[in-house]
C-alpha cells in the first residue's frame, strides 16, 4: 500500500441510501461485495433494495423521527432516485454525509434550474429553451424558438411523462393546460441524430473518472437498449460530464444524457444526480461497474478502472419481458439482472439483460 486513504471509510461502515428501487439493489449488492452494510429508507414495504439489505427503515420522506432513526444509524447517505425530496435530504445531512450534493439533487428536480445550471454555471450547452407559467407563454416561446417545442413540466417529469411536443398556436396553449397548469419550459424540438450518455464519478477527494459514450435506444420515451463503447466517441461528452462534476462540487456517480446533432455537437438533455440505466452494461464488461464506482466515490475509495473490456448491450426487461427469463437464462451469452418485483405491470421496470457483443 502506497497511499493511507485517511478520509475513506473502511469495510463495515454503513452507507444510507434513500429509496428502495433497483438502483438502490443494485448499489447494495455492489457494497456488500466491498464490506460494506446497506440501510434502506423507503416507504415501501418489501421493495428491491430492502430484500438485499441488512436493515430498512420504512417511512414516508417527511416522517422526521423515522428519517432521524434512519440517519443516526448510518455513515454516509447517498440516494437512488432525484425525486427524493430536498427537505428530506437536510433533515438526514444533519447525521451523517450525504452524497451527491443537495445541490445536485435540487438542480436535476427542475427543468428551468438544471438547464439555467448547466448552461451558465458549468457552459455547457443545452437545447435553446424559455420558462413557461402560462398558455400565452407557450405561444410565445413556440414563435421564438422556430416551428416546433417540447413543453415540459419543471418538476416529476421522467420517461416521457409530462411533455408534450406542439407545432401550432392552439396546440401550445391546450399544451400547457393538459400539462396540468404547473410551471414548464419550452425547449426547441432537436432533430437529432442519436441520443447517447455517459457515466462519470468523482470521489470525496476530487478524483473524476468517466466511461466511454454510451448509444441510448428509447422506445415509448423509456430506456430500451443501450450499447457501449458507441461508435464515433470523441470524448466531447466525457469533457461536458467533467465540467458539470467540477460545478457541483460532486460527490458519486452523475448520468449525463444528450441528443447529437448531424455536425457531431452534443446538446444535454438532462443529468441524473445518480447510477443510471444506461449505465448498467458495466455489470458484465469486465470494468469497475457503475454501482460500484458509486460506492467507492461516496466512502472515498480510489475510484477503480472504468474502461470495459468488451463491447456491451443492455436491453432492458419491461412488463411481461419479463416472462422471457428461462429463455434469457438458457442463452450462455447473456447475463440476466432481476430486480424482485413481484407485481408486473406493462411498462414497469422489471429487469435487464447484458450481452457480450464480439468486436
Ligand atoms: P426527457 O424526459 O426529457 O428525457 O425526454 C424523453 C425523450 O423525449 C427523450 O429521450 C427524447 O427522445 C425526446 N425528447 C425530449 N426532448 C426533446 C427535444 N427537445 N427534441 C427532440 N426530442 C426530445
Amino acid at each position: 500500500m502506497t497511499h493511507h486513504h485517511s478520509n475513506s471509510l473502511p469495510p463495515g461502515s454503513v452507507i444510507g441510501i434513500l429509496g428502495g428501487g433497483q438502483l438502490g439493489r443494485m448499489l447494495a449488492l455492489a457494497a456488500a461485495r466491498l464490506g460494506f452494510v446497506t440501510h434502506i429508507y423507503t416507504p415501501e414495504a418489501g421493495s428491491p433494495a430492502a430484500q438485499v439489505a441488512a436493515k430498512t427503515v420504512i417511512g414516508n420522506y417527511d416522517d422526521v423521527e423515522a428519517l432521524k432513526t434512519f440517519a443516526r444509524q448510518v455513515d454516509v447517505i447517498t440516494y437512488e432516485f432525484e425525486n427524493v425530496p430536498t427537505q428530506t435530504a437536510k433533515t438526514v445531512a444533519i447525521f451523517a454525509p450525504i452524497h451527491p450534493p443537495i445541490k445536485a439533487l435540487e438542480t436535476a428536480q427542475d427543468r428551468l434550474t438544471e438547464k439555467d445550471f448547466i448552461s451558465r454555471q458549468a457552459e455547457v450547452p443545452v437545447a435553446p429553451y424559455k420558462e413557461v407559467n402560462n398558455g400565452y407563454d407557450a405561444k410565445r416561446a413556440l414563435k421564438s424558438l422556430n416551428e416546433k417545442v417540447v413543453i415540459k413540466t419543471r418538476r416529476m417529469g421522467y420517461d416521457g411523462k409530462g411533455q408534450r411536443i406542439v407545432e401550432t398556436d392552439a396546440e401550445a396553449i391546450a399544451a400547457y393546460s393538459e400539462l396540468g397548469d404547473v410551471a414548464c419550459v419550452a425547449e426547441k424540438f432537436i432533430p437529432f441524430t442519436r441520443e447517447v450518455s455517459i457515466i462519470a464519478a468523482r470521489n470525496t477527494q476530487g478524483e473524476i473518472v468517466t466511461y466511454p459514450l454510451i448509444e441510448n435506444e428509447h422506445r415509448n420515451h423509456i430506456l430500451h437498449r443501450s450499447v457501449c463503447p458507441a461508435p464515433n466517441d470523441d470524448g466531447q461528452a466525457q469533457k461536458h460530464a467533467t465540467k458539470i462534476l467540477e460545478a457541483l462540487d460532486y460527490v458519486g456517480v452523475l448520468a449525463v444524457e444528450f441528443f447529437q446533432l448531424s455536425n457531431g455537437d452534443l446538446l444535454v438533455n438532462e443529468i441524473a444526480p445518480r447510477v443510471h440505466n444506461s449505465g448498467h452494461w458495466t455489470q458484465d464488461a469486465g470494468c469497475t461497474d457503475q454501482f460500484e464506482m458509486h460506492i467507492r466515490a461516496i466512502t472515498g475509495w480510489p475510484l477503480g478502472n472504468s474502461m470495459p473490456i468488451h463491447k456491451t448491450e443492455m436491453t432492458n426487461l419491461l412488463g411481461e419481458d419479463l416472462l422471457e427469463w428461462a429463455e434469457l437464462a438458457a442463452d450462455p451469452n447473456v447475463k440476466i439482472h432481476l430486480y424482485g418485483k413481484t407485481e408486473v405491470r406493462a411498462g414497469r421496470k422489471m429487469g435487464h439483460v447484458n450481452r457480450i457483443l464480439k468486436d
